[in-house]
């Protein structure tokens, strides 16, 4: 499968920064890169760092409303996603569901919406250290993609998967392989079992401290591919 290396900006990034984009996607597309590449920028700047990518290069919102459109102040519809120049756009990032209290069935009721406008969804999972602690991260990996993928979705190719342990996100400390391989293992059972055979195509990346000097390793583990990273991605 090809990869997707996938970078999310958080709430980071000014106008001045659309110049990475600029650099980025035309070394992209230079290099005929051998990977999907795409960036998940603030609502603020994706109009600007779409028409920067010109295409070279995917532009990716970090999250929308479930609704298309309505009295909610301050949120973004997947079709405005879309209108604004986004490919992608990410779903249930853990940022998301500590800081606006996300639940799987709201996640899921985002990754609709965003398929009808056209996006395809990241939909992010990942266990915390107490539930790794107490023995329980498969099987809460496989309650967060059962709640948070709709099984039509999982059926349409408009959805990858994200593996993001929440101990590894901006902490440096990378899980061992075989804890990625064997979660991620767990995650493709659980698309087959929802998906028939179209679980075999859905991407599955890993998130956390992923960077340059442990890149090429991850990518070349069993059933990973992809990877969504963030404090690298902000790095020129
Ligand atoms: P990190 O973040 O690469 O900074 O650990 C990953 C993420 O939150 O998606």
């Amino acid at each position: 499968m090809r990869p997707l290396i996938a970078g999310n900006w958080k709430m980071h990034g000014m106008a001045a920064q659309l110049r990475e984009i600029e650099a980025m996607s035309k070394t992209v597309h230079a290099a005929r890169t051998a990977a999907d590449v795409l960036i998940c920028v603030p609502a603020a700047l994706l109009s600007r760092a779409a028409s920067i990518a010109a295409g070279r290069i995917g532009i990716g919102g970090e999250d929308c409303h479930a609704q298309a459109s309505g009295a909610y102040t301050g949120d973004c519809s997947a079709d405005m996603l879309k209108d604004a120049g986004a490919t992608t756009m990410n779903a249930g990032h853990s940022d998301r569901r500590k800081y606006h209290g996300e639940t799987d069935a709201m996640v899921a009721a985002k990754a609709e919406p965003a398929r009808r406008a056209g996006l395809t969804t990241i939909i992010c999972i990942g266990e915390t250290q107490a539930q790794r602690d107490g023995g329980n991260a498969l099987a809460v990996c496989g309650q967060q993609i059962a709640g948070s993928v709709p099984t039509d979705l999982a059926r349409s190719g408009t959805i990858a998967i994200a593996y993001e342990p929440l101990s590894a996100i901006g902490s440096g400390h990378v899980p061992a392989p075989g804890q990625i391989i064997e979660v991620h293992r767990k995650i493709r059972e659980c698309l087959l079992e929802r998906a028939g055979a179209a679980g075999a195509d859905i991407r599955i990346l890993y998130g956390g401290s992923v960077w340059s000097d442990n890149v090429h390793d991850i990518l070349g583990l069993a059933d990973v591919d992809g990877v969504l990273i963030g404090g690298a991605s902000l790095l020129a």
